[in-house]
């Protein structure tokens, strides 16, 4: 294909950024463009990375080049499925790559999963975030609660349930849920793992960070110790634990953390309302353990979204080809299911540029509008990246003392900022 060719990437999420910086570098004359559904770029970088963790978000810096410096362009407010159709978008651009995540958390799969209090990690953690598309509201976990999980978000859930507001410096937590959250925190958690120490998903620097807060009593009935020919990341693991159990808070403690690795969830217990959580052991599936607990979060992966958008039904995994259809990839979460770092899908992203690449010869030779070749009123409700750096200012500005920024928790209100619409003068800051 000698023609310019037109790719439109659908999430500006890390996999969409990723995809788009390999395929500038291997074609500088391609027109590309981002479309995001939200106002703001970066995914769950800005939306899904703990607000306490702002140096895992600083790579937002790094892809915002992309629109600064390397002509990509950023269409947010628009969603791929009800703004305009994938067909629409297949057919005026060469290439289309979806990069949209998976945002719908995954059920556990045990009884008493739909008791209310049985809440979601990434609900919470965009509830934290102030994302633009989630109801605001914490909800009221009792006295403790059970977070089911073992990998790096149940840490995340964990780590917000029991610091105190102070412990949230130079974050950009959402102040709201934080003093909702603030009126009554928890005092105990069970934090159930399915893995034993081993094999846990998680990291070890995550779970020495814990140590670090005050006033909080870690206890595990459970051996701690892994085999010596353990790798290297599940001996720094165990040394980890053995950090937090070694803690005395003494009578600081405000709330305790009962850790149980190598247990897995059997039941959520309670007729009407959550009374506890039934485990069993995985290395004995005789040896059964219950937890009281007034709530319950489950942490256990991000599944493809049915309700939201683009009309291709289940999409199975596959981790060798990111082509979907002639012209049509998928790359990130997407493609691989909702597990590994930031940096993974790096390598993902590459992987298929480089499909891509290698298939253009073969693609429709005719070339297409790309963005132009959209109705109007679409583009018409576009943001883009200058007016996405109102919005960033503007958050900037608002930030109280102590905080990093002031992310606005309304969709139509970063549009209207966006889109310099606000009425009345001081609207942004005072939202
Ligand atoms: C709570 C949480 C915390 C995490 N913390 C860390 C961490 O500290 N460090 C780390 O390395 N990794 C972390 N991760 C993992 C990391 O966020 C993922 O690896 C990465 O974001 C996946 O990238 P993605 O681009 O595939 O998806 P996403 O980042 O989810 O991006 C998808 C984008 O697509 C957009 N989109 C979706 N549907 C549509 C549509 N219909 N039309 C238009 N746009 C659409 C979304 O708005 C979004 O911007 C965390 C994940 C979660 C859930």
């Amino acid at each position: 294909m000698d023609s310019v060719v037109s790719i439109a990437i659908v999430g500006s999420g890390p996999a969409g950024c990723y995809v788009a910086q390999s395929l500038r570098r291997a074609l500088p004359e391609s027109e590309i463009t981002i479309y995001d559904r939200l106002a703001s770029p970066f995914g769950l970088v800005r939306y899904g990375v703990a607000p306490d963790h702002q140096s895992t978000k600083s790579i937002q810096a790094q892809f915002a080049r992309l629109f600064e410096r390397e002509n990509v362009r950023f269409a947010g407010n628009i969603t791929v499925g009800s703004d305009v159709s994938l067909d629409e978008l297949r057919s005026t651009h060469n290439i289309v790559v979806l990069a949209s995540g998976l945002s719908e958390d995954r059920v556990v799969g045990v009884p008493g999963e739909d008791l209310p209090e049985v809440h979601r990690a990434g609900r919470l953690t965009r509830v934290f975030n102030a994302h633009p598309m989630e109801p605001v509201g914490v909800p009221d976990f009792g006295g403790a609660v059970a977070v089911i999980g073992g990998g790096n978000v149940s840490i995340d859930v964990l780590r917000l349930l029991i610091k105190r507001p102070e412990d949230f410096a130079n974050s950009d937590v959402d102040d709201t849920a934080l003093g909702q959250y603030a009126q009554a925190p928890v005092r105990r958690v069970e934090f159930i793992c399915r893995s034993t120490v081993a094999n846990a998903p998680s990291d070890p620097v995550m779970l020495a960070e814990l140590g670090r807060i005050p006033g909080v009593a870690f206890t595990c009935s459970d051996p701690v110790a892994v085999p010596e020919d353990a790798t290297r990341q599940a001996s720094a693991r165990a040394k980890a634990l053995e950090g937090l159990l070694e803690l005395a808070p003494g009578p600081q403690t405000r709330v305790q953390v009962a850790l149980h690795f190598g247990w897995s969830p059997v039941r959520i217990l309670g007729a009407d309302h959550v009374e506890g959580v039934e485990l069993r052991s995985v290395e004995d599936d005789r040896e059964h353990r219950r937890v009281a607990t007034d709530s319950v979060v489950t942490a256990v992966g991000f599944d493809f979204d049915r309700h939201n958008w683009h009309g291709l039904g289940e999409l199975s995994r596959n981790l060798e080809t990111g082509a979907l259809d002639r012209g049509l990839y998928r790359t990130g979460w997407i493609k691989r299911g909702s597990r590994g770092t930031i940096a993974e899908n790096r390598a993902c992203a590459k992987a298929v540029a480089e499909e891509i690449l290698a298939d253009l010869p073969a693609l429709d030779p005719a070339p297409r509008p790309g963005y132009d070749g959209l109705p109007e009123d679409v583009r018409a409700r576009a943001v883009d990246y200058a007016a996405w750096r109102r919005v960033d200012l503007a958050e900037a500005s608002a930030a109280a003392h102590g905080r990093a920024r002031k992310k606005f928790p309304s969709h139509d209100h970063m549009v209207a900022i966006a889109h310099d619409t606000l009425a009345g003068p001081s609207g942004a800051g005072n939202h």
